[in-house]
């Protein structure tokens, strides 16, 4: 039986992680589930899986989440950093999912990697911020580190047995790797006509055609910078040069992503689009559980198609791919800003193009001294940030 911790249990994550549990409840245990403040999700939540903890970062939500669980179901709850960083920590707990978004998740995710836990990595945020750091820390502690995120887990099975154990510190080289091929549909705007692009809404952006993800995510996918961050996260945890990564538009999102070997071999992994997989993947690697998914029809799939990506339609991952050339100072600055314009066009406040100008304009305009501790990245975190939301109020 294994004890989890749900870091971002309320979300669409949160919600596919609990699911391959329910599917599996022999062998895995919700030890606690964590959230920042929607009390309603996580009391219905709490009743259903009856964790031992339930953590809010909200103080207030805490408050009230204490008051409408009842009484007979013994759970405690929490609130507070210092009782996130302890929880994840603590020895009953041998498996973390962090799925908190953003850079928030940051301080819970390496708290359980310094640990020592078995983590399953959605929070890819933590990578692009941190990566050397992270890697470090993840040697240090002898963390097991697993990637949630659909692509990099197809990445992983495709990779030698050899690979898979080294993660951080693949020889890729040695392995015969010539290439990863890293996928991606496009999102909703990929055939739309580059002209509409700024009168694009949040529903429309968020309407992806394959995936049902969290919002920013969604955004993410519609500007393609979330495959940005997904290259500077292949780059962190395969040990990938920028020679050795290559992004493929494959609008189905059938194939997950693929690996070339230097003798022709491409090995890909397949699947349904539902989250349930890799995660199900990564809680019993290096078994196989349910997952709940339906398995792929390959005469429903029909066709799998191929593009190059488009860099005038999608700035946003030419900037990340540029940002990972340059270092962990300009991804963390990326990203903090990417995080301040995709809530600025979510909350109506910028257009859809802005999204990309912000971003290049922090990225041109913030730097760091030095870039040696978490603390360092912190401040450079919210320093881009402040940038970026004077650049969304001159825009607004
Ligand atoms: P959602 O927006 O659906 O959920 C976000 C979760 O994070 C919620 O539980 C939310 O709590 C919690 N949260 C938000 N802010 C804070 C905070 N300051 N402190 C603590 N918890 C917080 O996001 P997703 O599930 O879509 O994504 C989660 C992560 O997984 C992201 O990093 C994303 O990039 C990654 N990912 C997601 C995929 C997907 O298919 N959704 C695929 C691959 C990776 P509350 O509800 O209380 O606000």
């Amino acid at each position: 039986m294994q004890n989890m911790v749900i870091l971002g249990a309320t979300g669409s994550i949160g919600a596919s992680t609990l699911n391959v549990v329910k599917c599996n409840h022999e062998q895995y245990r919700v030890f606690a589930l964590v959230a920042n403040t929607n009390v309603a999700k996580m009391l219905e939540i709490c009743v259903e899986h009856r964790p031992v903890v339930a953590h809010m970062v909200d103080a207030q939500a805490a408050i009230e989440l204490k008051q409408l669980l009842p009484a007979e179901l013994a759970i405690e709850v929490t609130t507070g950093e210092d009782e996130l960083l302890s929880l994840v920590s603590c020895s009953e707990v041998d498996t973390v999912m962090a799925a908190i978004v953003g850079a928030a998740g940051l301080p819970s995710t390496l708290a359980a990697v310094k640990a020592g836990k078995r983590v399953l990595l959605a929070n890819k945020e933590s990578l692009v911020m941190s990566g050397q750091l992270f890697i470090e820390a993840m040697q240090s502690s002898g963390a097991t580190v697993l990637p949630v995120d659909s692509e990099h887990n197809a990445i992983f099975q495709c990779l030698s047995e050899r690979n898979q154990l080294e993660i951080g510190r693949c020889d890729l080289v040695g392995a015969g790797v010539s290439h990863i091929l890293l996928t991606g549909s496009g999102g909703p705007f990929l055939n739309s006509e580059l002209s509409t692009l700024s009168s694009m809404t949040p529903a429309q952006a968020c309407k992806h055609p394959n995936w049902s993800m969290g919002q920013k995510i969604s955004v993410d996918s519609a500007s393609m910078m979330n495959k940005g961050l997904e290259y500077i996260e292949a780059r962190w945890l395969f040990n990938a040069s920028a020679e050795q990564l290559k992004v493929v538009i494959h609008p189905q999102s059938v194939i997950h992503s693929m690996v070339q070997y230097r003798d022709g071999s491409v090995i890909a992994q397949l699947g349904n689009p539902d989250m349930r997989t890799p995660i199900a993947h990564c809680m019993s690697f290096p078994q196989r559980i349910q997952s709940g998914v339906e398995p792929l029809d390959f005469f429903k799939v029909g066709q799998l198609s191929f593009l190059e990506p488009d860099f005038n339609r999608f700035p946003c991952l030419a900037l990340a791919i540029e940002a990972c050339k340059q270092g962990q100072e300009a991804t963390t600055v990326l990203n903090a800003a990417n995080e301040i314009s995709v809530q600025a066009f979510l909350d109506g406040q910028i257009r859809f193009t802005d999204i990309a100008i912000i971003n290049e304009q922090s990225f041109k305009h913030v730097t760091a001294q030095s870039l040696t501790t978490i603390d360092d990245i912190m401040a450079l975190d919210s320093q881009a940030r402040q940038y970026a939301l004077e650049a969304v109020r001159k825009l607004k």
